[in-house]
């Protein structure tokens, strides 16, 4: 993998919502900031952020370009750098046309639980690396991503868990990023 072959993409529908039906969340200003910065740090090509609405996915490219161009870019020019890599897109099969389509990418999927679904552990991943292909690792809102896009994955990444037994692993999608960017990328 070489940089600039990975991207990440943050999903705003299909989402579980608490009671497991398919719903729509808004964008968070502090997942594209936080994440865009993260993804950049480690070298990837995009943060997509897919989201089914013109009016949200206009409201995040409001975000960038005030960082990218606008009086955030004269304040802090390094934020520039993260936000710029940001990508808006109404839905997953849009990130796979960005990338050079389905086949051409490799789709990791993260969750805080499996649902039955295999999952692959990070020391494995670690091996798995596409040699070619684009990498794309898939992160989710709300109550995370329905069972059908973790199937759809090439992989689905194990859940970040501590070692307590009490199995509590609920991570925000940022520090889930931050976390699985370093285990799968860092050298
Ligand atoms: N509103 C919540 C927040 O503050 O971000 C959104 C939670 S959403 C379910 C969190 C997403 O981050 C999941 O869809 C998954 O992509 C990832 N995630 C959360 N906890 C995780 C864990 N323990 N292991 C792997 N991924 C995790």
């Amino acid at each position: 993998v070489t940089d600039e072959s990975v991207s990440v993409a943050l999903v705003h529908h299909p989402i579980l919502d608490r009671a497991g039906e398919i719903v729509t969340t808004a964008i968070t200003n502090l997942d594209v900031h936080d994440m865009s910065r993260s993804a950049r740090a480690y070298g990837c090509r995009h943060l997509f952020v897919v989201h089914p609405v013109g009016a949200q996915r206009q409201l995040c490219d409001r975000i960038r370009d005030h960082w990218v161009q606008g009086s955030g870019k004269r304040r802090i020019p390094d934020r520039a750098a993260a936000l710029e890599i940001v990508r808006t897109v109404p839905s997953l099969e849009d990130v796979y046309t960005e990338l050079g389509g389905r086949a051409a990418t490799e789709v990791w999927a993260t969750a805080a639980q499996t649902k039955g679904v295999p999952a692959t552990s990070f020391a494995d991943a670690r091996g798995l690396l596409p040699a070619s292909k684009h990498l794309l690792l898939v992160f989710g809102t709300g109550w995370g991503l329905p069972t059908s896009v973790l199937e759809s994955a090439d992989r689905l990444l194990a859940p970040i868990v501590s070692g307590r037994g009490d199995g509590w692993n609920h991570l925000s999608v940022r520090a889930a990023c931050a976390i699985v960017l370093d285990r799968v990328l860092s050298r």
